[in-house]
Order: structure tokens, then C-alpha cells, then sequence
């Protein structure tokens, strides 16, 4: 089962800025500006980010009664995944993860008294996770590509089509112990900067923007992160 590491992430200010949950950007006050540049630049010199991948692709023997069977064993009891890639002849699974060091040095930061350096770093982290899926989806759709077919979008537990509860599934079918992701007994991925996905690959994939994404989230109104057609 493959597994990379080291891979370049690139951090674009607007990314990062919507991660910090600020809807408005060019009203941002100049200090934050300075401060989010200040811990960008902490993040590359104490090399806080440990980008690791950890994925594997399987042939879908069989869609049946609105289940994708793998190799013999049913995959995710639900009723949307497989209308989503009625095509798909594969299925790529991939764990990333940044690693634990960026979320060990948010803690301290709160546990210091500087709060607002703690949660402007968590919100680095979380752009460096949304770079590293992206780096996921070019990863697969190369695959993808080399076996003469497209990849779809990535699907991440609790967008419609994959119940938040398949984590455990889906954990169980890469080998994420290999890049120190685990689950706790609630569910919750350790560390917490990281995330599960799938994508199809087939002819003629399902291909979707975030922003279509954000349109059809239930928190659509009220998400910080959302991001607008
Ligand atoms: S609106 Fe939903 S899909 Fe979009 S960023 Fe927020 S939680 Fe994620």
C-alpha cells in the first residue's frame, strides 16, 4: 500500500485567510496580516508541517443493491455513493495527514496566555490540510490517468453520499498507522489536521467545485469556511 512523504505544500494568503474564518478579506486589520505571515514563516523554520499521504486503490467488483463491493467485502452501507459514481470501475481510499507538531505548538501557544496566535495557527494548519488533499487528488488522478480513465472529485466522510461514520472503514482499508493516524474511541482522527477521502476513477468521472460543495452543506449559512459561487 503506498505511502508518500514530503510533500511541498503551498499556502496561498487567500486559503489561509479563509481557514482563519474571515469571510471579508481585504477588511482584515493589517496587524493579522503581519501576525499570519510572522507564523507563516514560524511553520516553515521549525518545520511544523509533516505532510504525509497514505492511500490505495481498489477494483469495485460489484455495485449492488446501492453498495460498492471491494474485493469481496461491502463498502459503505450507503445510499448516495455509488449514485454519485455510477461509472467508477476503482476506488482510491487516501489518509493525509500535516502530522502532529503545528497542533502541539497551537497548544502551547493557548497554554502561554497568546490565544490569538494559537488560533491563527490552527487555521495555517487547516489551509495546509486543504493543500495537502489537493495534493492527494493530483496524486490519484494520475493513477487515474495511467490506467486510461478520470478521477472524480473527492468525497470526505460526512459530505453527502459518505456518512461521517464510514471513518472507521475507511481507516481500515489504507494503512494510515504508517503515517501516525489513528481514531479515538469518539471518532475523532489523531492527529486532528488530517483527513480521509475517496475518489472514483472511471470513464467519464463526476468532477464538482468546492463551492458546489459549500451550496449543498446543511451549514452553508452559518460556516465561516464556506466558500461562495
Ligand atoms: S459550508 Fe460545509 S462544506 Fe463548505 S466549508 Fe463549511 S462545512 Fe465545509
Amino acid at each position: 500500500m503506498p505511502v508518500v512523504h514530503d510533500i511541498p505544500l503551498s499556502l496561498k494568503s487567500g486559503e489561509v485567510l479563509r481557514r482563519e474564518g474571515f469571510m471579508g478579506y481585504s477588511k482584515v486589520r493589517p496587524e493579522i496580516r503581519i501576525l499570519i505571515r510572522e507564523l507563516l514563516a514560524i511553520v516553515q523554520k521549525a518545520h511544523l508541517l509533516e505532510p504525509a499521504i497514505a492511500y490505495e486503490i481498489y477494483t469495485i467488483i460489484e455495485i449492488r443493491q446501492r453498495q460498492l463491493f471491494l474485493a469481496g467485502k461491502p463498502l459503505i452501507p450507503d445510499l448516495s455513493l455509488p449514485s454519485l459514481l455510477p461509472q467508477a470501475k476503482e476506488l482510491a481510499v487516501a489518509v493525509c495527514t500535516i502530522g502532529p507538531r503545528l497542533e502541539k505548538q497551537v497548544t502551547d501557544y493557548t497554554s502561554q496566555g497568546e490565544p490569538l496566535r494559537g488560533m491563527l495557527l490552527d487555521g495555517i494548519g487547516s489551509a495546509a490540510v486543504d493543500s495537502l488533499m489537493e495534493e492527494a487528488c493530483k496524486l490519484i488522478t494520475s493513477e487515474a490517468l495511467s490506467r486510461g480513465y478520470e478521477a472524480s472529485s473527492p468525497i470526505s466522510p460526512g459530505m453527502l453520499g459518505l456518512p461521517i461514520t464510514e471513518q472507521w472503514q475507511l481507516l481500515k482499508l489504507v494503512p494510515a498507522q504508517e503515517i501516525g493516524v489513528s481514531l479515538t474511541s469518539a471518532g475523532i482522527m489523531v492527529p486532528r489536521k488530517s483527513v480521509s477521502l475517496v475518489i472514483g476513477i472511471g470513464p467519464r468521472m463526476a468532477k464538482w467545485t468546492r463551492a458546489e460543495v459549500c451550496a449543498r452543506c446543511h451549514l452553508k449559512k452559518t460556516c465561516p469556511y464556506r466558500i461562495s459561487a
